[in-house]
């Protein structure tokens, strides 16, 4: 997707202070830190959101949640920490390709929204 950001943040275009890559991943530190540790991670092939993916992609989402328990644990979670992914405007997605939140470092609010 030539006008995706994290597409071009896969592609090397614009800079990203990376924490994890393979041929599949990428994670990166959020730009605007909601929490001491706050991590993105997104698959490197092109998905709107959780609605993008199917049977054959799915699997992606369980290669994201080893990879943030391992940063979790890179990281020093160790008391515990949350993963979001927001879809569609009214649940907050700004950047419309596939990506998990990883948050922690601090006790977070019991709020979810
Ligand atoms: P969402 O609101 O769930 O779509 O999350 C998008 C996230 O991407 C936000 O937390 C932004 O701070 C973050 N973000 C946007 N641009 C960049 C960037 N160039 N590098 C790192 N994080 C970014």
């Amino acid at each position: 997707m030539s006008d995706c950001i994290f597409c071009k943040i896969i592609a090397g275009e614009i800079p990203s202070t990376k924490v994890y890559e393979d041929d599949k991943l990428l994670a990166f530190r959020d730009i605007n830190p909601q929490a001491p540790v706050h991590i993105l991670i997104i698959p490197k092939t092109h998905y709107d959101s959780v609605n993008a993916l199917d049977e054959k992609s799915a699997p992606i989402v369980a290669d994201i949640m080893l990879l943030a328990a391992k940063l979790a644990k890179e990281n020093g979670l160790d008391s515990g920490y949350r993963i979001i992914t927001n879809i569609g405007d009214d649940g907050g997605q700004t950047v419309k390709h596939l990506h998990f939140h990883l948050l922690g470092g601090v006790k977070l609010s019991e709020k979810m929204a």
